[in-house]
Formats: structure tokens, sequence, C-alpha cells
């Protein structure tokens, strides 16, 4: 009954036109505080962005300018390093700002009150569904969230830390101000990381070898307050440039891959996806995780090493991230990453993925019988 009474609640409020991020007015105080807590990380990554530069700009004057007087090389490492740094601002503000990727009702029919074909299955597999089910809201087989009470589109998951459904999540980030990144902000995301990376290894550079020029010319040097900065900036930009720069390799191999975080750390996505399985097994279809036996968690896992479900080489594949198939459009890409063609919600199968994903259906068939 409660189901129902949840479900007249979502007509009314698709015929009303109100969204489901307004439930978050109904919270008063408690969300204006997890509001400024989750704001926090920010501050603090906002602090680190913005720490290194009296240092940079110490060093590049005293030692670039007035020790080796090498104007030419002063502004190529100024201009470069505060290009970085713009860039770095500008997509960090748009992850910020942007919403990641609203299952918002797009759809005029829906907008009357009406429900549209696909969504009806969505429905149907709801009031279908079996009512005691535990959801964490993470994974779900149905195409539909139980939390928002709203339709959800393949490669969509609900972030129970924003509480709300987002287009093709990649994952929840602290230090974007508590949102998570999304199939709207995804492309700016890796923008972000690429930016701080290069930034990091730049800042390396120059006061690595500023810091070597000082340590080889003890004589020469402008002050003795000079190392100390290169000598700082140089661990900086160590730590940074390895640290943001493997979470930018792991993003290249997932862009490559057509994965995104959460599909590439849980196997048991793959589930979602299998064909039917006969109803005399003891898993539901598709099966739960917590079903498997030791032996079909292994064959699933690796089954999820082997099927890539979206992947469509890896030109096609970073094509559907940053559009590189559009013409023009390089401006946005640069300044800030852009925008992923697409409307969030459908996505090309890597063809060869049924295959695969029937004999991870056939094997799972033959372990249960064995077990
Ligand atoms: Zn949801
Ligand atoms: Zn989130």
């Amino acid at each position: 009954m409660s189901r129902l009474l949840s479900f007249t609640d979502h007509l009314q409020r698709s015929a009303t036109g109100k969204h489901w991020r307004d439930d978050d007015s109904d919270d008063g105080s408690d969300e204006r505080q997890s509001r400024w807590t989750r704001y926090f990380p920010l501050c603090i990554l906002l602090v680190l962005m913005v720490a290194p530069h009296p240092s940079l700009l110490l060093v590049l004057v005293n030692h670039y300018l007035r020790t080796l007087h090498e104007p030419i090389t002063f502004l190529v490492h100024l201009c470069v390093s505060y290009t970085l740094t713009f860039l770095s601002f500008a997509s960090l503000i748009i992850c910020v700002v942007r919403d990641p990727g609203p299952v918002c009702l797009e759809n005029p029919a829906q907008d009357d009150g009406q429900i549209s074909a696909r969504d009806e299955i969505g429905l149907r597999e709801a009031l279908m569904g079996p009512p005691d089910e535990p959801d964490d809201g993470e994974i779900t087989p149905l195409k539909w969230c139980r939390k928002c009470w709203a339709p959800k589109p393949e490669r969509t998951h609900h972030c129970s830390l924003c509480g709300r459904c987002v287009l093709k999540m990649d994952h929840h980030c602290p230090w974007l101000g508590g949102k998570c990144v999304g199939h709207r902000t995804y492309p700016s995301f890796f923008h972000f990381i690429t930016c701080i990376t290069l930034f990091s290894a730049h800042v390396a550079y120059l006061a690595g070898t500023a810091f070597w020029w000082s340590f080889n010319n003890p004589a020469s040097i402008f002050d003795e307050v000079t190392p100390l900065h290169e000598l700082f900036l140089l661990c900086a930009g160590v730590i940074f440039g390895l640290v943001v720069g493997s979470f930018m390799i792991y993003h290249i191999y997932l862009i490559s891959t057509n994965q995104t975080t959460l599909e590439s750390l849980s196997p048991f996505l793959l589930l979602r996806f299998i064909p039917p399985l006969p109803s005399s097994l003891r898993l539901s279809d598709p099966p739960m995780e917590h079903e498997l036996s030791y032996t079909q968690r292994r064959l699933v896992r690796n089954a999820h090493r082997a099927v890539k479900l979206y992947d469509l080489g890896w030109q096609e594949n970073w094509a559907q991230v940053f559009g590189w198939r559009k013409s023009g459009g390089w401006v946005p890409r640069v300044l800030y990453g852009g925008a992923s063609p697409g409307d969030g919600r459908n996505f090309p199968r890597n063809p060869r993925a049924q295959d695969m994903l029937q004999k991870l259906a056939n094997a799972l068939e033959i372990a249960d019988k064995e077990a």
C-alpha cells in the first residue's frame, strides 16, 4: 500500500512539474549544516591550489629574473603556471556548479501527466518487485529508483550521499563540494585532474632545476630563503603530481575502456545485464550479489575483467566523453573540458558483450547446479 501511495505521489509530482530535489527544503537546519560540512573539503582544496603561488612567484622573480636574468624563461614559466591555474579553476567551477546529471522529466508527454512507453516498463517492474526486498539504493536490477521513485536510465546510479540519482554516475567526490561526478561534469572533472597534474609537474620541474642550480652555486644565490621555497615547491609538485597523476592515469584507462569508476570497481553490476536464467535455479532473475556462491562470484569477477559492456574501441570511447567528432567546440574543451555528447540515458553496447554475458549466464547456471 505504501508503494502505491508513493506511486500516487510520484504522479502528482509529475503532473505539477515539481522536481525531486525540492525535498531538500524540507530538512531545515540539518540540511544547512550538512551543506556547510560538505563544502569543507572544497575549501581545503582551494587552499591547496592557492598555497604554492606565493612561493612560486618568489622563486620565479628571485631565481629566474633577478639571479639568472632570463626574462624569457621567467615569462614562459609564468604564463604556463598561470594558464594551468586558470584552467584548473575553470573546470573546478564547472564541476561544483553544474548539475552532474539530473534524471529530470524531459518527455513533454510526461509533463502532461502521461507516462511514456519506456517508463511504463519501469513502473510495471517497480510495482511488481518484492516489497520487502532490501535495497541500499546503490545497485538494483530494476530500471527504477525506489529512493527517488523515478525511472532510472542505463548507467544511472542513486547516490545515497546526494540523495538523488545521477546520470552515468562516475563517483561521489567530497572534494567538489560533496557532489557527484556524472554525465554532465565528467569531462570537466578529467580536465581538472589533468590540469592539476600538469601544473604539479611544471612546478616540480621549475623548482627542481632552480634548486639544483642553487645547490651547485651556493655563492651566487639571491638569498638564503629562496632555496627553501624551491625545495618546498619541488616536494609539493612531486607529491601532488604523483597522487593526482595516478588518478588521472586511472581515468585515462577508464575512458579508453568506456567504464565509470563505479562500473570498474563493482563487478557485480554485470548481473543486471546477463540473459534470463532458468527459474529452476536458486538465483533470482537477475541474480543478486548475496545469492552467489564463492565459485559464482569468481566467475562474475573473471567475466568483469573480460567484458567491458560499453567498450567500442578507444577512439569511439573518447568521443563519447569529449565529442571529438563534433566540428568546432574545441574552445570549451580546452577551457573547462566541454560536455559529453548525448543525453546520458542511452549508450551503445559492445557488440561482443552479449555473447560473453550469455557465457557467464551459462557458467552461473552450471555452477548453481553443481552447488
Ligand atoms: Zn535515485
Ligand atoms: Zn553524490
